[in-house]
């Protein structure tokens, strides 16, 4: 375990309501996404013609320049916010009808949003979430930090919970239902006092880590422990997390923290 890893202050937003709430601009929606809305829009017509990019065969309707329409940009892979590097990402756009947008955001929330439950309320008691790759100590900092009335969330503790196996030997059939356990714990903090909150959770890139910090009103900290030290701690049946927490990470390094 590095012995002081980097503490992220993050900006306390008190009882601000979920992203969805903030204005267009905020969600970053704002003149640069209509621009660019109508460049991607006008790209897929000229590749495709006026239909939907879901394959359903229905006409999309543009209203180029001020008429209704119902065509809608949908991130193909699902974004943070505007801070995310998939939001802008060539290739990770498509044109589809509302109806078919609003259907398919509707079905990610299945598990989307059980990975990411945006509907939990702001917790009562100071939260920090440490972050970081399996293997790179998360526990451990928690462990040598918390006192003896602090509160610590885990999602492979919820797995006993579940199933009566912690999370690294737990089957993955398993993991939605330890996620609803870690998600009602998240969600009771906003009724439950603590001396503190420990949160601990993987989140590879900085914007997962800010959506978090957010929903939450927490602190940061990241153990930013190198692979191999990581790969030299894990059981065998976890290096492939290793490794997809590490390309996740790098898929989105901008060269900060
Ligand atoms: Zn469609």
């Amino acid at each position: 375990m590095p012995s002081a890893p980097p503490r992220f202050k993050q900006e306390r937003v008190g009882r601000q309501p979920p992203d969805r709430k903030k204005s267009a601009h905020a969600r970053g929606y704002g003149k640069r996404w209509q621009k660019f809305r109508k460049v991607i829009i006008l790209e897929h017509i000229k590749e495709n013609g006026p239909v939907c990019g879901c394959g359903c065969g229905e006409r999309i309707i543009t209203g180029f320049p001020r008429h209704p329409d119902n065509a809608e940009i949908d991130h193909i892979k699902a974004v943070y916010g505007p801070d995310d590097p998939l939001f802008w990402k060539e290739g990770n756009h498509q044109v589809l009808r509302k109806s078919c947008h609003s259907l398919k955001t509707v079905a990610e929330d299945g598990g989307f949003g059980h990975t990411h439950p945006s509907w939990i309320p702001k917790p009562i008691s100071p939260v920090t979430i440490v972050c970081g790759a399996p293997g790179s100590g998360k526990n451990t900092h928690v462990e040598n930090n918390k006192r003896p009335y602090d509160k610590v969330i885990d999602l492979d503790e919820c797995f006993k919970i579940v199933c009566g196996q912690h999370g690294h030997r737990a089957q993955r059939q398993h993991l939605s239902g330890a996620l609803r356990v870690r998600n009602k714990m998240l969600a009771q903090l906003s009724e439950e006092a603590h001396s503190h909150v420990w949160f601990i959770v993987g989140a590879p890139t900085e914007a997962e880590r800010t959506w978090w910090a957010d929903l939450l009103s927490a602190d940061v900290i990241v153990m930013d422990t190198d692979i191999t030290t990581c790969l030299g701690r894990v059981d065998a049946q976890r290096t492939d997390a290793v490794h997809r927490y590490f390309s996740e990470k790098s898929r989105t390094w901008r060269g900060s923290c």
